[in-house]
This record gives C-alpha cells, structure tokens and sequence, in this order.
C-alpha cells in the first residue's frame, strides 16, 4: 500500500491500526476496555498512550500482558493502534488511500448468538475492503460449569475445563467456523493455524474475565509483524497523510478535526489540505492536540497542546476554516510540495470515493464519506439507482431533487445517521417525498425495499 522505498534511510516502523467490528451487545466496547484496562493495570503509569480516537498500545506493554506469547525481542513493530470507537460504521469512516484505513480488525462474536446481521455486515465490508481480520469467540464465560482460569493462555484454560463446558463450547466454537466457511472464509482455532493470510485465527475470549485477551493480543501482534511489516513501512519523517474521524466543535478552538495520521508526521503550523463538503480546504495547523491525561470533563483544559505528532496516531488538530470538512476525508500536509499539487490529490482521493450515480434514483444523505460509499455499495448490490448521493444534513434543497425523480418509488431521501434541518420537514410533505432513516444500513435498505413492495402490490 505503501509507496515508499522500503530500503529508504528514513523509513521506519508504524504502529499497526486495529478496528474492532460486530453485532450490537456482542462485547465490542467491553472488550476494548479490557485491553485498555488490563494494559493499565499490568503495567505502570504511561502504559498505553491514549489519543485522540485511539488507544497506543507499546509493545512492551502487549508483551507484558500476553506473557510468554510475545517476546519483545522477536518483534520490531511498535505496538498496536486500537481505535476507539468500535463498529463498522466507524471503520467504513476511516478510509485512507487505496482502502479501509485500519490495517487489521477483530470481529467480535458472541459464542452464544453466533452470527447476527451486522456480523453478516461487517464481514461483507471486511471481504469488500481485504482487510485481514481475526475472530473474538467472546462471552465463553456464559458457557455453563466454565471455571474461569486466570493467567493462562486459553487453549490452557479450555484443557482445564469440564468435560460438559468444554463440549459446550466446542460447539458453538465449530458453529462459528462454520458460518466462516458459509462466507467463504476458512478459519480455526488461533492455536492451530498456521498461515493467517489463509486462515482466520478464532481466539475465544471473555471480555469480562479477561481470559483469552492475551492471546488475543499475541495473535494481532504476530499477524502483523509476520505478514503486515512491509506496509507499516513508512517516511516518518515525510508529510502527514491522515483521515478525517469527526469534525467536532469545541470550546475555545471552534471547527476542529479528530484526525487518525497513518503516514509521516504533522506539525503545529504546518499548510494542510482537508476534503471539504464542497472543495478542498487549505488551511494552517492553528494547534495540535492530545487528550490532558485524567483531565476532568468540565475543565477547559481539556487538551494538552503538541508540537508534532508522527503516525501512526489519533490528534485533534485545530484550525481556521475547518466547517466544511467532511468526516472520513482527507487530511494532507503540504509540506514542501505545491499547494496546487496536493490539493489535486485530495481532490483525486475523494473521486475514487465510489458513488455511482444516474440520471433517475433515490437521494441519498450520510453522515460520512465512508458510510455514504458503504450506502452505494449496498444499494447497487440491491438494484437500487442513486440520483444524488451527498455527505450531510437533509436539506431543502435535498428534497427539491428527489421531487424531480420520474418514477413514484425513487421520490425518495434515504439518510444514514443524519438529521433532517427542520425547514426540509416541511417540504417533504409539500413534495410528497417519502424519508427513511436509520443508522443500520441493511435495515434502512429492507426498508425501503418493503415501501417498494407494498407500492407495487397497491398498483396491481
Ligand atoms: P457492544 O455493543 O458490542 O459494544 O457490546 P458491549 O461491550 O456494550 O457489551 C454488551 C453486554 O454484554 C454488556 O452488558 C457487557 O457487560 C456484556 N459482555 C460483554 N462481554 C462479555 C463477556 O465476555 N462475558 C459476559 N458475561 N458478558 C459480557
């Protein structure tokens, strides 16, 4: 993915970036607390490094908490990147050149519900972006008369359960491998894997007890160093390249952009080049910064301020004319290049954003560049024509489009996780223009599907 020499001089070693994906209530907030929460109680103070977004993990660290499953000596990667927020709309949100930003993911499962809709989800958009990924097996602690064993690695712990538990959850563990092989993916137990890139490696965990976590890690922090080293290649030294998490606004600093940086470095008062709504912004990094480490909520000092931050990393940067810009866009340092240069590229990226649109369809509103790609993706698999697809609020003037449509069943706005500004919701009836929202895209797609249905049947 990278273009950089690998025998360069100022390349060095990026963190990899890990997503963490799965069906609602399935553990994926508990278990990324876990990781947090036991690197911290594991180790001392500056443990992990918590960014903007994101969650350092130093490979000391991993290396403390897994035990015997990694040796700091056999690695030369610098940790693990967790990003915070978890889910597959997040992670279709960050996307960076060529791709799904995060470099690895963990599909979270529950052993006892097995696969669920957004699981079904998050491994189309998986397969769709190549993103390498291992399984979670999580919650084997509900498993009945499991004894929790802690310390050990799980294959460990699984040896020491009774015969009834183990049988237990060797079902639902061969289930799951089976609803892999449905999608098309061969997996197993992480232990018995021996090509990752072939295999998805199934770790069973307990966010909860903490059991397996450790393998867990071991495994992200193998697969990476074995089969990813190439790609975190990169020229730390060169011009930030980053994705655009939040535009949030903030007291003191206006319009500023949660920023995860996956190539080079960025500066305070460095010229950066931001996708925006309606055309790149280029604008000076005002401040550059990191959450005040135990900072009160209310407090204004809510940040520290930085002087550079290299990547891979989550920072806030502040300013000027930052409004427009658009979540899961591109943020580019110029560094010493022509302004006019990169503002193509950032230009060129957002175009390789595909939403194919035609001449009668449907108006489609998201929140973010990624989760509008996933809403087209997903509509074309569907047979469903986009009229206009647009990052933002449904507006008035979205509903004056959808009103052009020709045909009844594509008078129609379909928003993703946006909001409908209050002088739209007039216009809607006055237009006779039909909305769906939702924050699940399959949902909001079977939807729609079903008002298309009934208006057939109403027509026959
Ligand atoms: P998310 O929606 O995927 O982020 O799921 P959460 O992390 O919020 O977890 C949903 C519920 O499952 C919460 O009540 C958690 O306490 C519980 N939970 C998560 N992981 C485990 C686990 O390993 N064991 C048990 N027993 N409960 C868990």
């Amino acid at each position: 993915m990278s273009d950089t020499d690998s025998t360069s001089q100022s390349d060095t070693l990026r963190t990899p970036i890990v997503a963490v994906l799965g069906h609602v209530d399935h553990g994926k907030t508990s278990l990324l607390d876990k990781v947090r929460g036991s690197a911290v109680s594991d180790g001392e103070a500056g443990a992990i490094t918590q960014h903007i977004g994101a969650t350092a993990v130093p490979l000391e660290t991993v290396s403390q908490m897994a035990g015997a499953l990694v040796n700091p000596d056999d690695f030369d990667l610098p940790g693990l990147l967790f990003i915070d927020t978890p889910g597959h709309h997040s992670f279709s949100t960050l996307r960076s050149r060529g791709g799904a930003l995060a470099d690895i993911a963990i599909l979270v499962v529950d052993v006892n519900d097995g696969f669920q809709p957004q699981t079904e989800e998050a491994i189309d958009i998986l397969k769709r972006t190549g993103t390498p990924f291992i399984v979670a097996a999580n919650k084997v602690d509900t498993t009945p008369g499991w004894n929790p064993q802690q310390g050990e690695p799980i294959q460990k712990s699984l040896e020491k359960q009774s015969k009834r538990a183990k049988s237990k959850l060797d079902e639902s563990l061969y289930q799951l491998i089976g609803e892999l092989s449905d999608k098309g993916f061969s997996s197993d137990f992480y232990w018995r894997v021996q090509n990752f890139q072939k295999n998805i490696g199934v770790v069973p965990v307990s966010a909860l007890t903490g059991e397996g976590i450790p393998d867990l890690l071991g495994v992200l922090m193998g697969l990476s160093q074995r089969y990813m080293k190439d790609e975190m290649a990169i020229d730390v030294a060169g011009p930030g390249y980053g994705t655009v998490l939040e535009v949030k606004e903030e007291r003191g600093f206006g319009a500023t952009l949660d920023v995860v940086l996956y190539d080079g470095t960025i500066h305070a008062g460095d010229t950066i080049v931001v996708g925006g709504a309606n055309e790149p912004i280029v604008t000076e990094v005002r401040a550059l910064l990191q959450p005040r480490p135990n900072a009160e909520i209310r407090t204004e000092k809510r940040f520290d301020k930085v002087d550079e931050v290299r990547a891979a990393a989550g920072v806030k940067i502040a300013a000027p004319d930052l409004e427009g810009a658009m979540a899961g866009a591109p943020v580019r340092v110029v560094g010493d290049r022509d302004v006019d240069e990169v503002i193509r590229e950032v230009e060129a990226e957002l175009a390789d954003i595909e939403v194919t649109t035609e001449e009668e369809g449907v108006v489609v509103k998201a929140d973010t560049l990624g989760s509008l790609e996933a809403m087209a993706n997903a509509l074309q698999e569907a047979e469903v024509p986009i009229l206009r697809a647009e990052v933002g609020d449904i507006a008035p003037r979205d509903v004056a489009v959808a009103s052009t449509a020709r045909e009844p069943e594509h008078k129609v706005i379909l928003g993703f996780n946006v909001d409908v500004l209050s002088n739209a919701e007039d216009e809607l009836d006055k237009n006779d223009v039909k909305l769906f929202e939702d924050d699940v895209i399959y949902q909001l797609i079977d939807e729609y599907e079903e008002f298309v249905d009934e208006m057939k049947r109403a027509q026959q």
